[in-house]
Order: C-alpha cells, then sequence, then structure tokens
C-alpha cells in the first residue's frame, strides 16, 4: 500500500473512524456503478474533517467526498484517491425553537422525519430526495417547487486547509441545481435550516402525497442517480429525450427508463462505460434533433479525464 494511504488510513482509524481498504464503489452509490478505490474512510466528527483532509492535501493523495452517492457516477476501472464518507457516522440532528442544526451527514429524509416530529412545515419537497444534507447544500437539491436555498440559514464548511467558516446566505451562491461549494472545494460540515410552526397531520400529508408522486412517476424499482440530466432553460430534459424517441434506448444494462425519461437506469450491471456511452448517444441525438445542449446532472468521477465526458 502507498505509505501516503497508510498514514491517512492509521490517522483515521485513531480518530475512531470506520476505514475500508479496497473499498467497492458501487456499494457507495444509488448507481450500484463504482469500482475499488484504495481507502474508504467514514467521517465521524468535526476533528475528523480537520485533521485528514489536510492530511490528505499535505500529502498530495486526491480524495473525493461522498455523502449518499445519490448524485455521482464512479467509473468502474476504480479510482486512486481516498474517499471520505460524509454519512450516518455525522448525522446528528438538534433544535433550537424553528431552526435544526443538522450535521452534512444527516440524510433529507432523516432531517424531515425529525421536522414532522416536531411539527415543523417547510421541508416537505426534500422528503424522498435519497441524499445527504452536504450533497443537497452542494447542489442547492429540490424537488415540487422547493430548493434548500429556501430553508438553510447558514452553512457551516471548512476549506481543503482546516479553515472553518459559517456562511451566511447572501454569501452561497444559490442558485438552479448551483452553490458556492459547487466550485469552491470547501467541505460542508453542518447548515442550519430554519422552518415554520405547522400542522402535523398536514406535513405528513404532503409528505406521503409527494411519496406517491415519486413513486408512480418515477423507476425507484432501479439504481440510478435520479434525473440524469439538468433542466435546459425553455424545455425539459425528459420531454425533449420522448420526442426524440430515445425512450427504452439502452446500451447494456444502461437504459432510458420507459417510465420517466429523465432517469437513465441501471437495469443489473450496466458499467461506467456503458453508461457514458448512452448517455453522449442522447446528448448528440438530442442536440441533433432540438438543438438544445443536455448537461449532465450526476458528477462523473473518474481517474481518466478523457472519459469522464463532462461538458
Ligand atoms: C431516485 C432519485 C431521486 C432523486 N431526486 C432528486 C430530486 O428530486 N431533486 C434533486 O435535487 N436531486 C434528486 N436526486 C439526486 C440526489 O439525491 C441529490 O443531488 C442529493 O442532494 C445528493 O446528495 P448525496 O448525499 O447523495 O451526494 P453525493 O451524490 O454523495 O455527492 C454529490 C456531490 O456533493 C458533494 N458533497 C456531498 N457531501 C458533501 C459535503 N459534506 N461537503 C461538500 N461536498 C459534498 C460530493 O463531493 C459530490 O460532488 C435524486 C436521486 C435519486 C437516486
Amino acid at each position: 500500500m502507498d505509505s501516503r494511504i497508510k498514514n491517512i488510513s492509521e490517522e483515521a482509524q485513531k480518530l475512531g473512524c470506520t476505514v475500508e481498504l479496497n473499498a467497492v464503489l458501487k456499494n457507495y452509490t444509488t448507481f450500484r456503478i463504482g469500482g475499488e478505490c484504495p481507502l474508504l474512510v467514514k467521517l465521524n466528527g468535526e476533528d475528523s474533517f480537520l485533521r485528514l483532509i489536510p492530511l490528505a492535501e499535505r500529502l498530495n493523495v486526491p480524495y473525493y467526498i461522498f455523502g449518499k452517492g445519490s448524485n455521482l457516477i464512479v467509473d468502474s476501472e476504480g479510482i486512486s484517491g481516498v474517499v471520505f464518507v460524509v454519512g450516518k457516522d455525522f448525522s446528528e440532528i438538534a433544535r433550537s425553537g424553528n431552526v435544526l442544526t443538522c450535521q452534512a451527514g444527516a440524510t433529507l429524509s432523516k432531517i424531515c422525519l425529525y421536522a414532522l416530529e416536531n411539527s415543523l412545515a417547510g421541508l416537505e419537497f426534500a422528503y424522498g430526495i435519497p441524499g445527504t444534507l452536504g450533497g443537497a447544500v452542494f447542489m442547492n437539491a429540490g424537488a415540487y417547487g422547493g430548493e434548500m436555498k429556501d430553508v438553510i440559514v447558514s452553512v457551516k464548511a471548512m476549506d481543503r486547509s482546516g479553515n472553518v467558516k459559517t456562511y451566511s446566505p447572501q454569501e452561497l451562491g444559490f442558485s438552479y441545481r448551483h452553490s458556492r461549494f459547487t466550485h469552491s472545494g470547501e467541505i460542508i460540515i453542518s447548515a442550519e435550516i430554519r422552518l415554520e410552526n405547522g400542522d402535523k397531520t398536514e406535513i405528513k400529508a404532503k409528505m406521503d402525497k409527494l411519496t406517491e408522486q415519486r413513486r408512480s412517476k418515477q423507476p425507484l424499482e432501479f439504481p440510478s442517480a435520479g434525473s440524469t440530466f439538468k433542466r435546459p432553460e425553455g424545455s425539459y430534459a425528459s420531454l425533449l429525450i420522448e420526442q426524440c424517441g430515445l425512450k427504452g434506448v439502452h446500451v447494456g444494462d444502461a437504459e432510458v427508463s420507459t417510465k420517466h425519461s429523465g432517469f437513465i437506469i441501471n437495469k443489473g450491471n450496466a458499467d461506467f462505460s456503458q453508461l457514458m456511452e448512452l448517455i453522449e448517444l442522447v446528448r448528440n441525438t438530442v442536440k441533433e434533433k432540438t438543438g438544445y445542449v443536455l448537461e449532465c446532472e450526476p458528477l462523473i468521477i473518474s481517474d481518466n479525464r478523457e472519459r469522464n465526458g463532462r461538458k
């Protein structure tokens, strides 16, 4: 093992973090696609962020931050960097009045259920987005007319040297599927969410209704990363894909869902190359036939930049 990776692994263990050598990343993505990485560390406290990320920087080891892996496409050939998971081991939620302070690894579902339990309304839109708070803030996740930017009042984040700063909403640069973190390289530690007093029965009814809408419209029975393409200005990716006759088109086990053409799904053993080939096929066809340029929504993680197809 590379001595630098060994160093990070030993430090992580000293901090009580769970570590996994040669971790299989398809187990950490909702697409169920992804090869091995030499080391995966589950961050378990602010100290682990502050110690391990600057260490990886100093050692010049490439690394990636994963939440739930629900917006990621990872190379089946594996990646050479370390994966730091901000998940269950860093997912506490605390309440002060109408404000919830949540660690970045808390899932949106867990926060929504906590809000429900406390009769707090305003986060129902996020129930069913299968990511962590960190991942949701990173890309300003949204659904059914709501976005993270509507409820976030502050975000505590760390730059890659370990400097911690708390940002106000004005500093967060939220826009459609975008925040300052999309480009800054900072790591989200926690965030405050402001909600309104509400009626428990009404909050639950709204969450149930949205869950049912997802179930009926989205191919949740197959692995995916949700919508494969961002909404282009003036249209909808799913509409354009359907108009181009691409529903059901597949490369190996990667398929444009017949239930919702905005989703590419993994019907079994799809790999990274098949998925990327299908994404390119869809983009090229839509561009040729409609003039719209579709942009991939999930982040593509691959050592080989040539293959990663990010536009
Ligand atoms: C079935 C399905 C339905 C979906 N529906 C929706 C939807 O309705 N609306 C929507 O917006 N999205 C949707 N998504 C996409 C996805 O769930 C969201 O983008 C979610 O916010 C990603 O969170 P994550 O924890 O999985 O992040 P990951 O996929 O693990 O990571 C995504 C990006 O966030 C970064 N990141 C994660 N945590 C941190 C952190 N703590 N600090 C800094 N960067 C971090 C990662 O480095 C990566 O660049 C859906 C996905 C699926 C599979």
